[in-house]
């Protein structure tokens, strides 16, 4: 069953704090779904720790402050950033490869966060990378 809220791939501090509305077109909640239902759930259902969206869509103005690359998949939320409570990046990126889920992008931002991204059919299943410190 999925229990995630498409509110989490939504929310942004960003668009809050500039009053911005980062609503998502039906075809970037259609890519989000695929997310979800291929990816962010069965991690959640594998590591069985809370898991914390930082970062979900991200419409244009939002991307343009965050830094986005301006082809950033998460334009098209394709691509989310997360966190689990008491696992660092490359803990979470050893299971998730070592895992039957599919992805398009794995990656170890900054040893912080993961970037992981989908698309469906499309999935070019990229060795895991890290960027940043
Ligand atoms: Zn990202």
């Amino acid at each position: 069953m999925l229990n995630f809220k498409m509110s989490e791939l939504i929310k942004s501090d960003i668009a809050i704090q500039n009053n911005i509305n980062n609503m998502p077109d039906i075809n970037s909640l259609d890519n989000m779904l695929n997310l979800i239902v291929f990816c962010l759930q069965p991690i959640r259902e594998l590591i069985k720790k809370p898991m914390i969206i930082t970062s979900g869509f991200r419409c244009q103005k939002v991307n343009f402050l965050a830094g986005g690359k301006t082809n950033s998949q998460h334009l098209k939320g394709e691509a989310v950033d997360f966190k689990i409570s008491g696992m660092n990046p490359s803990q979470i990126i050893n299971i998730i490869k070592n895992s039957n889920i599919e992805y398009d992008q794995l990656i170890n931002e900054y040893d912080k966060w993961v970037h992981i991204s989908f698309v469906k059919d499309k999935n070019r299943k990229q060795p895991p990378f890290k960027i940043g410190a």
